[in-house]
């Protein structure tokens, strides 16, 4: 019997391994695996996504208007330069499929984020990891991959799972050594979390000029992983070409309510960072005061190394049994490592007495 077959491509993908959210037979979980934010979700948002319930036989707004003049305001920059997303993940695999495609190469580094990988692939690219330095992306090794058949080059900055940031000056040479028909995309996921005041997530870049692309997330800071909306700031072309491809009412109805909602609610930001850099810094000297290694991060995560893979397999299966859920790094080629996500103080509390009882009895 013949049965339908998938694309090559396809069948060459593994498929994205997700923050895992259960433990069986342990009833209170600390889910500290996916990078969501320490608050839940913002109080006005949950207001707006119950106020929407009587309207969800309504179809959303195609274009995500409302959405994307609030991601203007807030943001100062033209709404008709925004495209949301169900997620920055949509955006990703439509960049992919637009731009790459069978014969083409897409870039990242090796400690990138892994859809990179997925949607490149699953679009018929190549995709090529170059090395890094220090875990932090390596501008010199990404110009020396490229050739006449790359098309795309994808930099998260913040880096998801390193939590590494290329300084602005690394990021502007890398665009400037790049040919002008490479779409250079900034995956700006964690923008909010950095304080450097040198940083840009990628607004002067699409500005500059016609090939650059900066991808954000209501995921992260603003506590809406579960609502899928991500967004887009790009030159009128790479708009312009989104548009035609992308799910025509991609963001849902009580998505787009949310994400206005959050956006307006007051000072929830600010709180939100202030609470993820003091937290992550305790925790992170709390591990190493016990012994364990972790990387500097400026993210809402960071990773803590344990020199070996068999090493963190145990840290990993000991925090599981105290009920506290991180992210192990197999996937991403660091088996020695594990990626903690900054929660609530109580959370970081149990994180760092479980690795230090770990450290001294595991
Ligand atoms: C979480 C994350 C995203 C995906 O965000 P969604 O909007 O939830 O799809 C994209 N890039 C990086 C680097 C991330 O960590």
């Amino acid at each position: 019997m013949t049965a339908p077959r998938p694309r090559d491509d396809v069948m060459k993908i593994h498929a994205y391994v997700g923050g895992e959210s259960k433990i069986p037979g342990v009833n209170r979980i600390i889910k500290l695996s996916s990078n969501e934010g320490a608050f839940g979700p913002p109080q006005a948002a949950q207001a707006a996504f119950a106020r929407v319930a009587a309207e969800i036989h309504r179809y959303p707004d195609g274009g995500s208007v409302e959405l994307r003049r609030a991601i203007g305001a807030r943001f100062g920059l033209s709404p008709e330069r925004i495209v949301c997303g169900t997620g920055s993940d949509e955006l990703i695999q439509h960049l992919c499929l637009i731009y790459g495609g069978p014969g083409t190469d897409i870039i990242m580094s090796l400690h990138g984020f892994s859809m990179y990988q997925i949607a490149g692939t699953y679009a018929g690219s190549r995709v090529l990891k170059t090395p890094e330095r220090n875990l932090t992306a390596d501008v010199d090794a990404m110009l020396a991959a490229v050739t006449a058949a790359t098309r795309v080059v994808f930099l998260a900055n913040p880096n998801n799972p390193t939590g590494s940031l290329l300084p602005q000056s690394e990021v502007e040479r890398l665009r400037r050594g790049l040919p002008e028909d490479v779409l250079l995309v900034l995956d700006a996921a964690y923008a909010e979390y950095v304080t450097d005041p040198a940083y840009d997530a990628g607004t002067k870049l699409v500005d500059a000029g016609e090939n650059t692309v900066m991808l954000r997330t209501f995921s992260k800071v603003f506590g809406l992983g579960g609502m899928r909306v991500g967004w887009a700031y790009a030159p009128p072309a790479v708009v312009d070409a989104l548009n035609r491809v992308r799910g025509v009412f991609n963001v849902n109805l009580a998505a787009q309510a949310a994400a206005v909602a959050a956006l307006a609610e007051p000072g929830w930001v600010e709180r939100s960072v202030a609470h993820t850099t003091e937290w992550r810094e305790w925790l992170r000297a709390a591990l190493e005061s016990a012994g364990i290694k972790t990387w500097p991060s400026v993210g809402n995560f960071f990773l803590a190394d344990f020199a070996t893979a068999e090493r963190a397999a145990a840290a990993n299966a000991w925090l599981k049994a105290r009920g506290i859920i991180v992210r192990a790094m197999g996937s991403y080629d660091l088996p020695h490592c594990l990626r903690i996500t900054v929660g609530t103080e109580e959370e970081c509390g149990l994180v760092a007495d479980a690795l230090k009882d770990f450290a001294a009895h595991g």
